[in-house]
C-alpha cells in the first residue's frame, strides 16, 4: 500500500515541525496555518476518512480527543480552540489520512463553522 503523505512524515520521510508525538499519533504544526495557531492531530494508524473507522478504532479516536485537549493548551490557546475533521473531497479533505485540525488563537463568529 502506498504511504500517505502523514505515514511519511510520521516515519521522518518527510519533514514537519512535530509538536507532539506518543504510541498512537503525532501534531504537527500545518503548512498553511488558517489560524495564529493550527495544529494537525494524526492518528499513526492511517485511516482514510473519519467514515472508514471501525468499532476496533473507537479506543483510538477518544485518545485522538483527549490529546488534542492536552496538544491545545500545549500549543498555548488554552481552552479556547475549535476542532475540526474534515470528512471527504467535498467538504474539503485533501489528505486522505485522518487528521483533526485544532484551530486557535483568532476569534470565530458561531456562524462561521469553518476555517
Ligand atoms: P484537509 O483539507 O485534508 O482537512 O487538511 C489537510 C491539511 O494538511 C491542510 O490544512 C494542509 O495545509 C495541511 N498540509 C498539507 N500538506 C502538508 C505538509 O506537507 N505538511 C504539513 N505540516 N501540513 C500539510
Amino acid at each position: 500500500m502506498t504511504e500517505t503523505l502523514f505515514t511519511k512524515i510520521i516515519n521522518r520521510e518527510l519533514p514537519a515541525d512535530i509538536i507532539y508525538e506518543d504510541d498512537h499519533c503525532i501534531a504537527i504544526k500545518d503548512i498553511a496555518p488558517k489560524a495564529p495557531t493550527h495544529v494537525l492531530v494524526i492518528p499513526k494508524k492511517p485511516i482514510p476518512r473519519l467514515v472508514d473507522a471501525a468499532e476496533e478504532d473507537q479506543a483510538l479516536l477518544g485518545h485522538l480527543m483527549v490529546a488534542a485537549g492536552k496538544i491545545a493548551a500545549e500549543a498555548g490557546v488554552g481552552d479556547a480552540f475549535r476542532l475540526i475533521i474534515n470528512n471527504g473531497a467535498d467538504v474539503g479533505q485533501t489528505v486522505f489520512h485522518l487528521h483533526l485540525h485544532i484551530l486557535g488563537g483568532k476569534e470565530f463568529s458561531e456562524a462561521q463553522l469553518g476555517f
